[in-house]
């Protein structure tokens, strides 16, 4: 422990373990959201709005027809029937796209497609059925009354009111509007870019074989997709050796393009491991160990200003780090303001054992049955066994204080996708 900076002691429990929510704090107090950018429209779908955008016109923008027909003055067809049709003098047709540039005055009608602008003068629109053209003039067997089938100016969105507030997700329905209404560039906070580096001198990339001993690189792609579910943009760095000095390098020449930093491995048992190596001496970066099964070890802190997330090494302890420290940091930075996950009460399906005096993350399976949700754990616990996450939805917490949680008892759940087909 002759590592361990002197600011931490204030954190550490009497087993010299930092709680996790103590943990989740120190992660969360150094993260802010990104500055605001502004991006195309193409960019920013699952951004968050950082203003309040204001229509600057109303929407629609021209009174336009709802239908195929005649547009009118409502008083011209006041009395018409079927059998004492209104007979008015066409003067013109209303083009979808233009503006017109006929006036309709009394005993006048114009005729007009969907869409197209209202001309003025008329009020209102008599549909094509019930409308009989003969020559230059047009038999309206129905009545009218202003309005009727014209869509109204501002009818959608009047001027100067907030079409997206401050801090809304930006999703399909906001794009269209923020495109109609004339914002092709919204103001947001950007998509963080991550940079995920795999520590380790065992690692070989994916399309390797491995030699005996060698282990394929599994860590940067679960960073990889849980950065992209995040709603982060995800930058593959690869595998730097055991050596201080490489991922110092490393990390310096990603620095221009990162917000932040993830690294996998390398920060467990002391000066040997190299983020540890590396970071301690510069201070920039705590390593603590946190009441946690699986993730006990992690570093956290900032390079040059940009926050270094050292996970540890095993796959599922990446998994599970991830989802505790850095999807809510990635929520912050993206400026969203709900940053947990989805919860539920479940009932154990079995025993989950562990060690009692940290909070116990178990992987499940969670679903309803008759009486409610139901947690199955996957498979073992150890930090190693990655199928286990992948058949689960759920990160079962089992917290310090019960060494085995048994069977048909309540637990709290964190739901991470909603099925596991
Ligand atoms: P470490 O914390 O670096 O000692 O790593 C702990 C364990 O996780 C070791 O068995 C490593 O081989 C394994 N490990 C570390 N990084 C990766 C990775 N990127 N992919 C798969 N396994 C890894
Ligand atoms: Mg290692």
């Amino acid at each position: 422990m002759a590592d361990r900076p002197p600011a931490l002691h204030d954190h550490d429990s009497a087993e010299g373990l930092m709680p996790v929510d103590d943990a989740r704090a120190k992660v969360l107090d150094a993260i802010q959201p990104l500055a605001p950018l502004q991006l195309p429209l193409t960019e920013v779908h699952g951004c968050v709005s950082a203003e309040d955008v204001v229509a600057t016109h109303s929407l629609p923008a021209f009174a336009s027809s709802a239908m195929d027909g005649f547009a009118v003055r409502a008083s011209d067809v006041a009395d018409a029937t079927p059998s004492r049709p209104s007979e008015l003098k066409i003067v013109g047709r209303a083009m979808i796209g233009h503006r017109p540039e006929m006036v309709v005055g009394g005993g006048e009608a114009v005729a007009i497609a969907t869409g197209a602008p209202v001309p003025a003068g008329a009020d209102a629109v008599v549909p094509i059925e019930n409308a009989q053209v003969v020559g230059e003039v047009v038999r309206l067997a129905e009545a009218a009354p202003s309005g009727r089938h014209v869509r109204p100016v501002g009818e959608d969105v009047a001027e100067g009111t907030v079409l997206v507030q401050r801090g809304k997700r930006l999703g399909a329905p906001e794009l269209g509007l923020l495109a109609n209404a004339g914002f092709p560039t919204p103001l947001v906070h950007p998509r963080p870019r991550v940079v995920v580096l795999s520590t380790g001198d065992e690692l070989v990339v994916p399309t390797e074989t491995p030699q005996f001993g060698q282990v394929r690189d599994a860590n940067a792609y679960t960073i990889f997709g849980a950065l992209r579910e995040a709603g982060a943009m995800p930058v593959l760095a690869g595998i730097v050796r055991d050596d201080a000095d490489s991922l110092k390098q490393t990390v310096l020449d990603y620095l221009i393009q990162a917000d932040a930093f993830i690294s996998s491995g390398g920060v467990s048992v002391g000066e040997r491991d190299v983020v540890k190596a590396a970071f301690f001496r510069r201070g920039d970066i705590d390593f603590y160990k946190v009441a946690m099964q699986p993730g006990m070890p992690q570093g956290f802190g900032q390079i040059e200003g940009k926050p270094y997330f050292g996970l540890p090494g095993n796959p599922v302890s990446v998994f599970v780090s991830f989802e505790l420290f850095v999807r809510p940091a990635i929520q912050k930075m993206l400026g969203r303001t709900e940053l947990e996950r989805p919860q539920v009460t479940a009932r154990l399906a079995d025993d989950v054992s562990g060690p009692e005096g940290k909070m116990q993350y178990a992987r499940v399976v969670v679903e309803r049955d008759g009486q409610g949700w139901v947690a199955t754990p996957t498979g073992a616990r150890g930090s190693n066994l990655i199928s286990t996450v992948s058949r689960a939805n759920g990160l079962a917490m089992i917290p310090p204080g019960t060494a085995t949680a048994r069977a048909g008892s309540q637990v709290r759940v964190m739901v991470f996708r909603t099925g596991v087909d």
